[in-house]
């Protein structure tokens, strides 16, 4: 059957920038959220041929992204290529981990900009164990608990709502003790 060849899609009319200590994985969530819809849906219309079913955490923490896709992402938000690029996941490790880390008060707290909420990069490091900010032990999340988020909003609120027992001290999340590997 003849099929009709779609005519490359125009950039995004907007885009948040990427910061430069995010995941690239945080920056896309985001880049759906800013549209209200999932990052699959987003790859889907901008057919983008992104793995996000390989990493336990889904989408958040991507194995790395080939070149064209690279290219397809920063022409969509015309960004230079290497904005992307150098936010690549660190380590294909990462993937595998049934729980990531982070540090709530670095997640929430941009100090660049309070309003934009971001996943570290340095959280997928294996050997980063303790916030490089504040000093505190990072704290632990299911994998398969961000795998089911659709965006980034979603990802901040299954934190919010994680962190909102922690500091309620319910049985369960106390004695939380996992280690990466
Ligand atoms: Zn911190």
């Amino acid at each position: 059957m003849w099929q009709r060849r779609l005519p490359e899609l125009p950039p995004w009319p907007v885009s948040p920038r990427p910061f430069p200590e995010e995941a690239l994985g945080s920056w896309l969530g985001r880049v759906a959220a800013r549209y209200r819809m999932s990052v699959q849906h987003l790859c889907h219309e901008h057919e983008l041929q992104l793995d996000l079913e390989t990493s336990r955490a889904g989408w958040l923490v991507l194995p790395v992204v080939a070149d064209p896709t690279i290219r397809q992402l920063a022409r969509l938000a015309r960004l230079e290529e290497g904005r992307l690029q150098e936010i690549q996941t660190p380590t294909s490790e990462a993937t595998n981990w049934r729980i990531q880390f982070y540090c709530a008060r670095c997640l929430f707290l941009n100090p660049v900009d309070v309003a934009a909420p971001r996943w570290k990069r340095v959280w997928l490091d294996p050997e980063v164990t303790v916030c490089e900010v504040h000093g505190t032990p990072l704290v632990s999340v299911a994998s398969s608990a961000l795998h089911r988020c659709k965006n980034f909003d979603q990802t901040l609120k299954v934190i919010g709502r994680i962190e909102l027992k922690r500091t309620r001290k319910l049985p369960g999340l106390r004695d939380m003790r996992y280690s990466r590997h």
